[in-house]
């Protein structure tokens, strides 16, 4: 996977050289490099922002430089001047189409932005299996609205993913969470594939994973579960089913109501069941 972040301050990426998203880079299987936004302004100040239009606080990132940018890093020609791109990608001189080696595998082109939806394990996946993700990072009051709106209108995969309801000073930290998360489900990435299997927010019917221990069995007083010893599987796998279910029930409620259950089991039904939910139809109703 090739990833391209833009920012201006292209620095915060040098710890993607670090642990394990350097070792994927060592083995070949991604390639993330950090680009300057100010390599593509032209003025003596390297500006990329100006007023907002309207009025109001603070700067908004010009589409101009963002533009040249992308055109370059995406591989797009420029449009004619005269012929602004509005409307479908048919409408548009140098639409995708128009990309120098047609082969080239689709871009995904990614904004954080706070008022956009939510970034979830289901995006992460997804996005996973893309070969060149670019990451355009907003400073300031963020990006003019029409730099992602310019290039839908050419075909491209834009989208706009939120971290979080909160707001951070840049989108630098925001793609950082990103690329980890996307990046982590490359196979090869890790060492023990396993490892992605069973984690929260993870495959279709989606839990909150159990509770961890490791050695030793009692440390400072407080004891491992029993059934975690007894060396039967079969219990130790129902044990931790039963807590992820637990587990979720009391902090995500909201993924019990999303659970298919046509895809539980008996043994989970009934523990939904003792915790208040109903599952004859086809997702969980709280009773009680
Ligand atoms: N004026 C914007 C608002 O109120 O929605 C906030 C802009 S924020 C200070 C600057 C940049 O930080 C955004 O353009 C975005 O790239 C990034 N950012 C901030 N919070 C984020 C979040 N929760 N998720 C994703 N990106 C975020």
């Amino acid at each position: 996977m090739r990833i391209d972040v833009v920012s201006v301050f292209p620095e915060y990426f040098d710890v993607m050289g670090l642990s394990l998203m350097g070792k994927a880079q060592e083995k070949g299987i991604l390639r993330i490099t950090a680009h300057n936004l100010r390599d593509w302004t032209h003025d003596v100040h390297h500006s990329v922002d100006d007023t907002p239009v309207g009025g109001g606080a603070g700067m908004v990132m010009k589409p101009s430089v963002w533009a040249e940018c992308l055109d370059e890093l995406l591989g797009l020609d420029a449009p004619d001047a005269a012929t602004p791109c509005a409307g479908s990608s048919a409408d548009c001189a140098g639409s995708p189409v128009d990309r120098a080696g047609d082969a080239a595998p689709a871009p995904v082109v990614i904004f954080p932005n706070p008022s956009a939806p939510l970034f979830t394990q289901r995006d992460a996946t997804e996005l996973s299996h893309a070969d060149h993700l670019v990451f355009g990072c907003g400073r300031y009051e963020g990006y003019d609205a029409r730099i992602p709106e310019y290039y839908r209108s050419r075909g491209v995969d834009v989208r706009e993913y939120s971290i979080g309801d909160y707001v951070l000073n840049g989108g630098e930290v925001a793609t950082s969470v990103m690329v980890e998360a996307i990046t982590r489900l490359i196979p090869g990435f890790m060492g023990n594939a396993d490892s992605i299997v069973e984690e929260s927010y993870t495959g279709e019917n989606a839990l909150l994973e159990h509770r961890q221990y490791t050695k030793p069995a009692e440390w400072r007083g407080l004891k491992v579960p029993d059934v975690l010893l007894s060396g039967d599987h079969g219990k130790v796998d129902r044990y931790r089913r039963d807590e992820a279910l637990e587990r979720t029930n009391e902090i995500r409620p909201d993924l019990i109501e999303r659970l298919d259950c046509k895809a539980l089991d008996k043994a989970d039904r009934k523990t939904l069941m003792a915790l208040g939910w109903e599952v004859s139809a086809a997702h969980p109703r709280r009773i009680r």
